[in-house]
């Protein structure tokens, strides 16, 4: 599955923390990021993935692009609702298409980790079958 990881700023220790608890489930997937917590990621775990801009820079926008082809499968996004974004409007806009192609998205650790604990159990194994589909045409 196609998994895009996103922290703001004050979440990103949080991100880091995550990703190494569950390395073992994430690296048996594509994993995506923003630029910024891309690099922390990879930096702390080894875990290789595609990284985009950072998120004021457009990155929250080529995720979304993913998820406007139906091409991105679980999106981890760890916000920080303390602070102002210069980027709000990408961050609305992302989980607006969340929200129209039925993207399971988490906006916080909490919701994450049952999020990635469904992956492990093959929770999403619908998304699978929307990818064959897509594939057939
Ligand atoms: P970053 O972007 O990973 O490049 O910091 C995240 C965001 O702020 O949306």
């Amino acid at each position: 599955m196609n998994i895009a990881l996103i922290a703001h700023d004050q979440k990103k220790e949080d991100m880091v923390q995550f990703a190494t608890a569950y390395q073992h489930i994430l690296e048996q997937h594509s994993l995506f990021a923003t630029g910024t917590t891309g690099t922390k990621i990879t930096e702390a775990t080894g875990l290789s993935l595609h990284r985009f801009q950072s998120g004021p820079l457009g990155g929250d926008q080529q995720i979304g692009a993913y998820v406007a082809q139906n091409d991105m499968d679980v999106i981890l996004f760890f916000r920080d609702p303390l602070t102002a974004q210069p980027h709000e409007p990408d961050v609305s806009a992302l989980m607006r298409l969340c929200d129209v192609y039925q993207i399971p998205l988490a906006t916080n650790l909490a919701a994450a980790e049952i999020m990635v604990r469904a992956i492990e159990h093959g929770d999403f194994h619908w998304r699978e079958i929307i990818h064959k589909k897509k594939q057939q045409g």
